[in-house]
């Protein structure tokens, strides 16, 4: 059984229960309401690209930064994921020839987190990869600007100056945060380094 959390009080609730134990909420109305009826398909929001479902454990079935319910779409995290990396590999095969580089040379620079790859990247598609692809597939309810609210909450900052010129220890977080996805939290860890200031921690 899937546990989700309650789009009223953010506790975590099983998927199962008509109301929710803490608050009263009712989920399982919400979940009929919402056409939310398989938690193994996809969830996420259609208006900015949080995701509901996937690297996170609990479901989440409601966008804390547009207030408005997820929805559940055909695809499972899977598919999904696949379908983005077909997306990404077709852009970055645009983005080697209009550099021209090849894939070593490419592969090198995105593991030195390189600014012209990503740059290139925004020169085709017009916005980061993922928020293009996000809005291929929901074009009628995607917002730009929402997303990009929404990566500017979860982009990691220097917590003494707020600078996102930060040096951490594992590059794949910024990398990720830097194509537009969610950066994983549990990566970041100790001696990062501020660009910035200087400040490490
Ligand atoms: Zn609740
Ligand atoms: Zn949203
Ligand atoms: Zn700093």
């Amino acid at each position: 059984m899937v546990d989700v959390i309650c789009p009223g009080c953010k506790r975590k609730i099983g998927s199962y229960e008509e109301q929710c134990l803490f608050c009263g909420f009712p989920i399982k109305k919400y979940l009929q309401n919402n056409n939310i009826n398989d938690l193994k398909k996809k969830i996420i929001c259609t208006r900015c690209g949080n995701e509901g479902s996937g690297r996170k454990k609990l479901v989440m079935l409601k966008c804390e930064y547009c207030d408005i319910p997820m929805v559940q779409i055909k695809y499972s995290d899977q598919e999904f994921i696949d379908m983005y990396n077909a997306a990404l590999n077709k852009i970055l095969e645009r983005a080697m020839d209009n550099l021209g580089i090849g894939v070593l040379e490419m592969e090198r620079m995105i593991q030195k987190n390189d600014p012209r790859i990503l740059k290139e990247m925004i020169n085709i598609k017009g916005m980061a990869p993922y928020a293009a692809f996000i809005k291929e597939h929901f074009p009628d309810t995607f917002n730009l600007e929402a997303f990009e609210k929404r990566i500017w909450a979860i982009t990691p900052r220097c917590p003494k100056c707020g600078s996102t010129e930060v040096k951490f220890n594992l590059e794949f977080s910024s990398w990720m945060a830097a194509i537009g996805q969610e950066p994983v939290a549990d990566s970041v860890s100790k001696d990062n380094i501020c660009k910035n200031c200087g400040f490490n921690w």
